[in-house]
């Protein structure tokens, strides 16, 4: 039987059929950061270890400042911070977990360094506890966030019981325009879509657009499936996914190499492989892509303006829109390109990778920054590539901020945060109230868009640069 590529990975991962028709999956790759201590407390309290710790690998990502970072963890000046950053490396010390530390040259966002170390290969099931765990579908692997509670069933069986999600494929067609860039593309598919237009399933995007897109690129697509209600979201794998691969640290090598390349090969859907939903989106149409209102859903093509909820008929949508522009501090009809901003925010797990560095500093190259903006890039491995290539000198010549790897100001959970009623353009993933900072006001968009607000002071079509 014509099998999707998510039908592959999960048939060869189902150990057994529970009664209420659940399955009860192998989990090759679990990955934990410092927010994991609920479930190693639980473990504790239960009495059990980590049954697999060669399958757990461990990063501190959400609470590591981005400044200050020669002092390790006794520079961290905030004490709950540091103190879970410890109790992550007694947890991994205690049951023999491979840990990426805070002083790791490697350590970096759980979804930029796992991926670039080659932990994350095509047809393995990936578990973190967190949401954008689906970034790592990207390679062609079954990847999704799990709450507390399952992190702690992983870390004692190395399995989880799963209900099995639908398929749904968006396929991508035409090609892109110029400075059109994948943030761009998974934004336009939210705001067709919606906030739960994938709920229930796990999303394969295809289409030339895709297999056109570099490993970065897709990265970033899958990264926001969740932002759209998706289980999951994954990438048939192809030669772009195996050089992106090879030779990476924990990618398989040698003879292992070439079993798992014959074996990735036959992971794409089968042509006649029936999909759940299918949803197609034309890219010659894009255009860069801002968010105006709390939630992903809420974007809309750069050249627009803010819109107007008179015009929607359906009332809960309306009151959640008027709801929205109040949050934002935004009137109907505002143009998007004319709204002034307060600081600037280039990284996260969506838009800390080189790629989009590079893309942030080819805008910011000879300018100057007329607000205050940080860049803190995916990884410590992204941060050395990108001092290598001197876009460290470019953002600092033009007056930004060149910090460490962490999750920064996408949750700020670490100090760095948008202060209330401060309007932020931000490369993150998730434009919710109060996320970035209690009243902060969050416009989501690319990491060219966010340097050319940074150089303007306002949201700025980045074609016009
Ligand atoms: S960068 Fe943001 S979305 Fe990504 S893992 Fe960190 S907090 Fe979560």
């Amino acid at each position: 039987m014509a099998r999707t590529l998510f039908e592959k990975i999960w048939d060869r991962h189902v150990i057994a059929h529970g009664s209420g028709g659940d399955a009860l999956l192998w989990i090759d790759r679990h990955y934990v950061h410092e927010g994991s201590f609920h479930a190693f407390n639980a473990l504790a309290a239960s009495g059990r270890g980590v049954r697999r710790a060669q399958n757990v690998f461990a990063f501190d990502d959400h609470y590591v400042p981005t400044t200050g970072r020669e002092h390790g963890v006794a520079g961290v000046a905030d004490a709950e911070a540091r103190e879970l950053i410890e109790n992550l490396a007694r947890n991994t010390a205690r049951f023999g977990i491979r840990h990426f530390h805070i002083d790791d040259a490697r350590q970096g966002i759980v979804h930029v360094a796992a991926p670039e170390l080659g932990l994350t290969l095509p047809g393995l099931v990936i578990n973190c506890g967190d949401s954008h765990t689906s970034t790592h579908g990207a390679v062609g692997a079954f990847a999704f966030g799990i709450g507390a509670s399952q992190v702690k069933q992983v870390l004692a069986t190395q399995c989880l019981w799963q209900r099995k999600p639908q398929t749904m494929r968006i396929s991508i067609d035409g090609t892109l325009p110029a400075s059109v860039c994948a943030k761009d593309v998974i934004l336009a598919i939210i705001a067709q879509i919606g906030i739960g237009g994938a709920q229930g399933h796990v999303i394969e995007y295809a289409g030339p657009v895709v297999r056109a897109a570099s490993l970065e690129a897709r990265m970033t697509i899958c990264n926001m499936s969740i932002e759209a209600g998706a289980r999951a979201g994954l990438i048939a794998p192809d030669d772009t996914t195996y050089e992106w691969l090879a030779g990476r640290p924990y990618a398989p090598a040698g003879g292992t190499w070439d079993q798992s390349l014959a074996y990735w090969k036959t992971l794409p859907s089968d042509a006649d492989a029936r999909f759940d939903r299918e949803v197609r989106i034309d890219a010659t149409t894009l255009e860069p892509m801002v968010t105006w209102g709390t939630n992903p859903e809420e974007g809309a093509p750069v050249s627009r303006a803010v819109p107007d909820p008179a015009s929607v008929t359906d009332p809960l949508r309306r009151a959640r829109m008027e709801s929205s522009l109040r949050y934002m501090d935004l009137a109907p009809e505002t143009p998007l390109a004319s709204i002034r901003i307060d600081r600037v925010f280039i990284g996260s797990c969506t838009n800390g990778r080189l790629s989009d560095l590079r893309a942030a500093a080819a805008i910011a190259r000879g300018r100057t920054a007329v607000v205050p903006a940080i860049v803190s890039p995916g990884s410590r491995a992204v941060k050395a590539a990108a001092e290598a290539e001197g876009i460290d000198r470019v953002f600092l010549d033009a007056g930004f901020e060149w910090r460490d790897a962490g999750c920064s100001m996408c949750v700020g959970m670490n100090g760095d945060q948008v202060g209330p009623g401060e309007r932020s353009a931000s490369t993150s993933n998730r434009n919710f109230e109060g996320r970035q900072g209690k009243g902060a006001r969050t416009h989501l968009m690319g990491p060219a868009m966010a340097a050319a607000a940074a150089i303007t002071g306002r949201i700025t079509d980045v074609r016009t640069l």
